[in-house]
């Protein structure tokens, strides 16, 4: 496919003050990890695997407190934004920074295997923005955040959005050092969603229900998922709208003002 330039592309660098800054590209793609892991359950292919997963999850966690040292020293809040693609991450975040970006200093980390979309849509006057491309890597770690975090400008910002790889399952495992995980699932997803993924559910500080504009349209069981969402995640604030009416926004606009 097709990369999409970037709408500057090709213009000379304007000089404007209101002109949105060019996403930073942090590329952490691994040359030798080319093709994806084969299919198959890697927990049962044998002892060595298991050792190495937690290995691997003992040096993130690791590299995870240092990034909540480093929010901490910098009076930045973190949030890590899981789902499955399509909930409606980008979406609530391009929404979310038109409300918030002029009242606050915001930075966002963007996450995705390939292609610098996300972060194009992100794209606002005063708010610094990074693409990482994880190449085959279906989750953001902690070590990507760091990279993240040196190519951004951070002076004056106050809230870091962080949207992860669209991946319901081991973005769970994963700390990246956030201040809070905002778990999201929409309308057009099973009411079923948070009794399939329960580690996303119940490590969640907040689980946000999106697309509620659309729920009656698609015959979506409001009771039932709420119900769900509180027998996975009881520990969490619920949230329910609409990134495109606006239905249920200022709740979540409180939240986060409430975060500093
Ligand atoms: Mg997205
Ligand atoms: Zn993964």
């Amino acid at each position: 496919m097709k990369a999409t330039p970037s709408p500057s592309a090709g213009q000379p660098a304007s000089a404007s003050p209101a002109a949105a800054p060019e996403v930073i590209m942090v590329d952490v793609r691994d040359p030798s990890d080319t093709l994806p892991p084969p299919p198959g359950d890697p927990v049962k292919s044998g002892r060595r695997t298991v050792d190495l997963q937690v290995r691997i999850l003992d040096e993130n966690d690791r590299r995870a407190a240092d990034n909540r040292a480093f929010f901490r020293e910098r009076g930045i809040r973190a949030l890590n934004f899981v789902s499955s693609p399509g909930s409606g991450k980008t979406t609530l975040l391009q929404r979310t920074l038109g409300a918030l970006a002029s009242e606050l200093g915001t930075a966002v980390l963007v996450g995705d295997l390939e292609t610098a979309n996300d972060a194009e849509r992100l794209r606002r006057p005063g708010v610094p923005v990074a693409q990482i491309t994880t190449g085959g890597t279906c989750h953001l770690d902690a070590a990507m955040i760091a990279r993240g975090l040196a190519a951004l400008p951070l002076d004056g910002v106050r809230l870091l959005f962080i949207e992860n790889v669209g991946n319901l399952v081991c973005p769970a495992s994963f700390d990246l050092g956030e201040n809070r995980r905002i778990t999201l699932v929409s309308c057009t997803e099973g009411e079923d969603k948070p009794l399939k993924y329960p580690p996303m559910f119940s490590s969640a500080h907040a689980v946000i229900l999106t697309k509620i504009d659309v729920a009656a349209a698609m015959e979506f069981d409001l009771d039932l998922a709420r119900n769900n969402i509180r027998r996975a995640a009881p520990q969490a604030e619920v949230f329910e709208l609409s990134a495109r009416t606006g239905e249920g926004f200022d709740a979540w606009l409180s939240y986060l003002r409430a975060l500093r």
